[in-house]
């Protein structure tokens, strides 16, 4: 069987490195991919935005079925694409319809459907442009900090936590007035601050059962100690101490079900990973977002923690079997360490040479991400280069290993965090 993986990230590399592992898989592809993919996989030249290409290529290759990376190829409604295609409406697609991806495409949509299902979240307010007003009165009862959201997608930039009123107003002001995300600002949420820890929680789901994957903690921060501007996500680890069994039990009956019993309620006919982004308040979850595919960098602590064969799982997705599938996870830490193009998550250079791939250990996973070959030349060719993840006995133990592996890996100006897990303190497992 083939099987398409569209992205380009190393959340996309670690997809297909997983799935060419299962005897059921016969060529994995993925497009557009990165020099990674190519290397290991098949790289297909796609517009993955042409949804007519795409369904061409998969005809063409015999693909029978498709996993979605991004959240915008969901949003943009690639799986009603294909299902409604009578060439294409057999292959199975791992990712929601546009109707489910509105929990992540749509904040406002997002909170109202947490409210309506009584599922813990942060008080909020939605406002547009004509209730701009409204919007500033609002801000003056908060206090702060406090946070404002962009309606839309925005590549992970539209969340502001305004320290004090002014930068609130400056920030309603850019998005509702100047449009700083174009449309996807013309809708604002403005939110209370949750203080706590996050933790990201995944499940596979068909919107009635699910699978529980292994949970994982991102670092967001450019910086060390979680310092400085945002990004993708500069490394994560999986298992997350304070997720324990307690916890876990709370966000299965507080989060996960009546999530499900919502799906079913709004006829999302759902089908594929669900990222739910919680904050651990005082021992409670609150949800913080949903996304409606898996995350980069968790995927790529997760997956390989992950000890069944992916496809298979796909295929209980499919049969609807979820309930009776018995996940297989190793119970090592393991660790995610990126390495980013100095200057990142501003300005960078690309069309640096990449040198001393060689020289990581062979227990050591690298994954690419912003990367390409030119002329037999490995070069860097975006902010976040790479994803290097270890296993270890101990998160020190992973830790020391994804660093070591990290350092040997080098181009100019290349940049990563050293202290991915510094709070999570000793951890045995
Ligand atoms: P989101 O895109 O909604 O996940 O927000 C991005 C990041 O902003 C989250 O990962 C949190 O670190 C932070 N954030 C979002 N909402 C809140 C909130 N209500 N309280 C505290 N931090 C938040």
């Amino acid at each position: 069987m083939n099987v398409l993986v569209i992205g380009s990230g190393a959340r996309e590399h670690a997809i297909a490195w997983k799935l060419s592992q299962s005897e059921f898989c016969d060529q994995v592809f993925v497009a557009p991919g990165n020099a990674g993919t190519a290397e290991f996989h098949t790289t297909a030249a796609v517009d993955i935005h042409d949804f007519d290409e795409l369904g061409k290529f998969a005809a063409d290759f015999d693909i029978m079925m498709v996993v979605v990376g991004p959240e915008n190829s969901l949003v943009e409604g690639i799986h009603d694409y294909f299902e409604q295609s009578e060439y294409l409406k057999h292959i199975l697609v791992i990712g929601p319809k546009k109707a489910g991806a509105m929990l992540e495409g749509s904040k406002d949509f997002c909170k109202s459907f947490l409210q309506k299902y009584d599922i813990p979240t942060a008080r909020y307010q939605t406002f547009t442009e004509a209730t701009f007003k409204e919007a500033v009165e609002y801000l003056k009862q908060q206090s702060f900090p406090t946070v404002i959201k962009a309606d839309g997608l925005a590549a992970g930039k539209g969340v502001i936590i305004a320290q004090d009123y002014e930068e609130g107003f400056d920030t309603l002001e850019a998005m509702l007035r100047n449009k700083r995300f174009g449309n996807a600002s013309s809708k604002i949420v403005i939110e209370e601050y949750l203080q706590g820890i996050e933790v990201s929680v995944f499940i596979l789901t068909d919107g009635k059962d699910y699978v529980l994957l292994p949970e994982a903690k991102d670092y967001k921060r450019i910086g060390e100690g979680d310092t400085g501007l945002n990004t993708g996500g500069m490394g994560a680890i999986s298992p997350v101490p304070f997720a324990n069994e307690a916890f876990m039990q709370k966000v299965k009956e507080r989060v996960i079900e009546p999530t499900l019993r919502g799906m079913q309620e709004e006829q999302m006919d759902y089908s594929g990973f669900l990222f739910i982004g919680l904050m651990n308040v005082n021992g409670d979850p609150y949800v913080i977002e949903y996304n409606v595919r898996l995350g980069d960098p968790e995927t790529e602590a997760i997956l390989p923690r992950i000890k069944s064969d992916l496809f298979t799982m796909f295929k209980a997705l499919h049969d609807h079997t979820l309930k009776d599938y018995k996940l297989e996870i190793d119970p090592r830490t393991a660790t995610t360490v990126i390495l980013a193009s100095g200057g990142y998550p501003e300005g960078y250079e690309k069309g640096k040479e990449i040198t001393g791939l060689e020289n990581v250990p062979e227990d050591v996973l690298v994954f690419h991400a912003g990367t390409n070959m030119v002329n037999g030349k490995l070069l860097n060719n975006g902010g976040r280069v790479f994803a290097i993840t270890a296993l270890g006995d101990t998160m020190e133990e992973a830790l020391e290993k994804a660093n070591k592996a990290a350092e040997a890996i080098t181009w100019q100006d290349r940049y990563y965090r050293r202290d991915i897990g510094f709070d999570l303190g000793k951890m045995s497992v």
